[in-house]
C-alpha cells in the first residue's frame, strides 16, 4: 500500500477558537478512514481543509504526493458526500448522475453510460428516470452517492451522510457502504460522531478531541489499548478507575484496598485503569475465591436489561462500576442488593497520565 493523502501540520482557527490544532495523518490508497469524534471537535473542519472548502491557516495536504492546498475544490481528485444528499430537484436520477461527467465535457451518450454503471454499482439502475422527490431517504443517499463516484475520484469524502436515516435502514447502508468502498478501491473518509458506526465500517478510526487527533488505529487497536483517557470513554462503556504504583510491583487501585501485584518497571506511577463491563464477572454471593481472580464488593443501584445483555451498575467506594451480563438478571439482583464482581487483572489497561 502507499500514501494516498498526507495531511502535515494543519492548523486552523475561527478568531482566537483553534478548530484544528497541528493535525498529521496518512492515508492509504483504498483504505476505509472514520473522523470520529464528538460535536465540534473539527471533523467537518479537516473534512472541508481536505476538500478544498475551506483554507488552513498553515501546514499543508498532498493528494498522490501533489500539493493540493492552493488548488479549488473542482481541481481536487477527490469529491464529497452530503449530510443532505444535494440531489437536483428537477433532474431525473440518470441526469443527476450525469451531470458530473457532462462537466467534465463528456458527450451525453457517454456520460449517460457511466452513470448508469454508477447507478448499477448502487443497486438502482432501475431507477434512472425517476425524479429524486419520488425515492426514499435510503435510495437519495445511494444517488448521491453513484453521483459521487461516477467520475472514478481517488478519494471520497462523507459529511455524515447516513445521518438522516433512521436506525434500521442507517445500519444495512452501513454494510453496503463498506462493500461499494471494497468493490471500487477507492479510499473514503468518513465523518461520524457515532462510534459503533465508526466501528462497523472503518478499516482505522482517527478520533478527535478538541481539534487535536488523540489516537488513530483499527477499531479492535483503539477499543482494548486506548491511549488516553478520552478514548477510553469516549469509544464503548468503560470503567476508569484511578491507580497509583504504591511499591515494588504493587499497584493500588482507586477502588479496591489488597493492591494488583505487576511487574511495575514499564508502567507509569500513576494514571487511569480501564477495564471494560464485559470483563466484570457477577460472582454468586456463596461461590468459593478463585485463584487469579480479583474481587470488588459493591451496592448496586440499577439494573438495566437491553433484551441480550444486562448491566449492572454497582457503588463501589464511592464509584460506580459498570458490570454486563449475558441474558437476564436473577430475581435478586435489585436495587439496594449487594453485588460480588471479579475480574482477571490481565483486562486492565493502564493508561500513564502526569500529575
Ligand atoms: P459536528 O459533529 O457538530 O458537526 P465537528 O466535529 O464537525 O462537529 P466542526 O464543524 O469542525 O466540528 O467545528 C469545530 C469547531 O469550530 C466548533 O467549535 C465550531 O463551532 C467552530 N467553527 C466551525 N466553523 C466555524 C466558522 N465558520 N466560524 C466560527 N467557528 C466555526
Amino acid at each position: 500500500m502507499s500514501v494516498l493523502l498526507s495531511i502535515d501540520s494543519v492548523c486552523k482557527n475561527f478568531g482566537p477558537y483553534q478548530a484544528l490544532d497541528n493535525i498529521n495523518l496518512d492515508i492509504e490508497q483504498g483504505e476505509f478512514i472514520v473522523l470520529l469524534g464528538p460535536s465540534g471537535c473539527g471533523k467537518t473542519t479537516l473534512l472541508r481543509s481536505i476538500a478544498g472548502f475551506m483554507q488552513p491557516d498553515s501546514g499543508s495536504i498532498a493528494i498522490d504526493g501533489q500539493d493540493v492546498s492552493r488548488l479549488p475544490p473542482y481541481r481536487r481528485p477527490l469529491n464529497t458526500v452530503f449530510q443532505n444528499y444535494a440531489l437536483f430537484p428537477h433532474m431525473t436520477v440518470l441526469e443527476n448522475v450525469a451531470y458530473g461527467p457532462r462537466r467534465q465535457g463528456v458527450n451525453r451518450g457517454e456520460a449517460r453510460e457511466r452513470a448508469r454503471e454508477a447507478l448499477a454499482l448502487v443497486g438502482l439502475e432501475a431507477l434512472g428516470e425517476r425524479y429524486p422527490s419520488g425515492m426514499s431517504g435510503g435510495q437519495q443517499q445511494r444517488v448521491a452517492l453513484a453521483r459521487a463516484i461516477v467520475n472514478k475520484p481517488k478519494l471520497l469524502l462523507l459529511d455524515e451522510p447516513l445521518s438522516a436515516l433512521d436506525m434500521k435502514l442507517r445500519k444495512r447502508m452501513q454494510l453496503e457502504l463498506k462493500h461499494l468502498q471494497a468493490k471500487l478501491g477507492i479510499a473514503f473518509i468518513f465523518v461520524t460522531h457515532d462510534q459503533e458506526e465508526a466501528m462497523t465500517i472503518a478499516d482505522r478510526i482517527v478520533v478527535m478531541n478538541a481539534g487535536r487527533i488523540e489516537q488513530t488505529g483499527t477499531s479492535s487497536a483503539i477499543y482494548s489499548a486506548p491511549a488516553s483517557r478520552f478514548v477510553a470513554d469516549f469509544i464503548g462503556e468503560a470503567n476508569l478507575i484511578d491507580y497509583q504504583v504504591t511499591g515494588n510491583d504493587e499497584i493500588r487501585l482507586g477502588i479496591r484496598n489488597q493492591p494488583l501485584v505487576r511487574n511495575t518497571s514499564a508502567i507509569p506511577s500513576q494514571g487511569v485503569a480501564v477495564l471494560r463491563p464485559e470483563h466484570l464477572q457477577v460472582l454468586e454471593p456463596a461461590a468459593a475465591e478463585t485463584p487469579g481472580c480479583h474481587e470488588i464488593h459493591g451496592t448496586v443501584s440499577d439494573v438495566v436489561t437491553v433484551g441480550s445483555h444486562t448491566l449492572i451498575h454497582a457503588l463501589i467506594d464511592g464509584q460506580m462500576i459498570i458490570a454486563r451480563t449475558m441474558g437476564f438478571p436473577g430475581p435478586d439482583m435489585v436495587a439496594g442488593s449487594t453485588v460480588r464482581l471479579g475480574f482477571n487483572p490481565a483486562h486492565l489497561h493502564l493508561i500513564g497520565e502526569s500529575v
